[in-house]
Formats: C-alpha cells, structure tokens, sequence
C-alpha cells in the first residue's frame, strides 16, 4: 500500500518544515508506505526534515527535458539530486490546465525512470464520458497512450493512480465497486502490456476526494493498493489517520 499527499499550491517551506516534523514526531507504525508530495521550493525542507525516516517524498510534476534552456522547467535529475522517490505525471489538472497530452506524461514518465524515480500516473474520466458509460475504455486509452514507450525496470518502478476528474476536490467519490471495476480492468491492461506478474505487483492508487470516512472501504477492495490524495493531506490529522488505516 502506498498513501501519497498531494499538497498541490498549498503551503510555503516554512509552513512545510513545521508540518513535516510534526509528521515525522507522530508517525504511527506503518504497514504501508507514506508519501508527501509538495510544491518544488518545500523539496529542500521534506530532504531536510525527512531523509532518514520512512517517510517518502516527491515532486507534482517534471520536465519532459533532461537539461537546458527551458525557462521554468525542473528536471528529474535536479528531483533525484533532492531525494525524491516519487513525481506526479499526468495529473488531471496538468491535462487540463495546461494541455498535457498522453505523448507528453510518458516523456515526462520516462525521463523520471532514468533518474530512478518512480512515476504516479494519473488516470481518470470526466463526468460526461463517465455519464456516457465509457469510463474504462477512456481511462484505458489513457493509460496506455501515457506508458507509450515506458519500461519500469521492476513494478515498484511504476505506480498507477485512478483518480476520476468528477472526484477530485469535489467531494463526491467513486464508490469502492466502481473503483475495483476501473481498478480490475487498470491491471488488465497491465498485463496486457508488461506481462501478469509484473501488473499483479503494480500499486494502482484511488484519487478523488479521499478523506477518512471514506478510505477503509476503498481500501478494502483488493485492486485498491492506496490513495492519492489532495485535500486530506494537508491537515496533519486527516492524513495520520489515512495512514493509520492503510
Ligand atoms: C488529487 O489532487 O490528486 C486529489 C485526489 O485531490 P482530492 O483528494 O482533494 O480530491
């Protein structure tokens, strides 16, 4: 299991450096596994606060260039110089904010592996293809198009999160049955294209308005490896006790 925060523009480094030793000095015993996935300044400060605990973190996004004159973009090489385990692609606020195409989150993907970090990428539909009933084959086109040319070198290499844009920050979730479904049909895919053993150890996150009444029946369904999540992440509480149910 893996339960990764996205912070997404919230929060400055030094509201960053409070919250992380906080986090650090109530750490339960974890099962799974722990992610904080901050703006790129709070990078610095969670490679400070948390090298040396088991808690991971990463970057929300990466450039789908390794080096040079690219005003504004940030490198997988300069993510792995600060310690990050993970980076975010394909977010769908990143395809839709921003234009990302499925072409561009696997350049992304693959610049993130040669630095050995692992890829969380984001899949999902929005209302309408959902309302249409064409919620799998969208989503699968997605991911399939967005690991165009993606080889992890082993299934840790490589996390998967279902993450419906109807979800996200809305408040309204996927209810367990609709996850596994979409979940199922991820691995799937999965198999279809890296070989059953490999998808059957690929951790495929739910995202969409996770918090911790809903997390343990989402948790519960056995193609729900983890969370991905945004708003309840960024109170200490919530996010202990997500971690505490995984
Ligand atoms: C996200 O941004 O990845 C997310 C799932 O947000 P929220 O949990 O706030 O819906």
């Amino acid at each position: 299991m893996l339960v990764a925060g996205n912070w997404k523009m919230h929060k400055v480094p030094s509201e960053a450096r409070v919250w992380l030793a906080e986090l650090k000095r109530l750490l339960p015993p974890l099962d799974s596994e722990a992610a904080v996935l901050p703006a790129f300044p709070m990078l610095p400060v969670a490679k400070e606060v948390l090298s040396g605990t088991p808690i991971a973190y990463g970057a929300q996004d990466v450039s789908p260039h390794r080096e040079g004159a690219y005003t504004g973009e940030v490198s997988a090489r300069m993510l792995a110089d600060l310690g990050c385990r993970y980076a975010i692609v394909g977010h769908s606020e990143r395809r839709r904010y921003h234009g990302e195409s499925d072409a561009l989150v696997a350049e992304k993907a693959k610049r993130l592996l040669e630095e050995g970090i692992t890829p969380i990428l984001c899949v999902g539909e929005p209302l309408e293809v959902r309302e249409r009933g064409e919620a799998v084959p969208y989503t699968l086109a997605q991911l399939l198009g967005s690991l165009k040319g993606v080889e992890p070198e082993s299934p840790d290499r490589l996390v998967i999160a279902y993450e419906p844009v109807w979800a996200i920050g809305t408040g309204k979730n996927a209810t367990p049955e609709d996850a596994e479904a979409m979940h199922q049909a991820i691995r799937q895919a999965l198999a279809e294209r890296y070989g059953e053993a490999f998808a059957s150890r690929v951790r495929v996150l739910y995202g969409g308005s996770v918090n911790p009444k809903n997390f343990a029946d989402l948790l519960s369904m056995p193609n729900v490896d983890g969370g991905l999540v945004g708003g309840a992440s960024l109170e200490l509480e919530s996010f202990l006790a997500l971690l505490r149910m995984a």
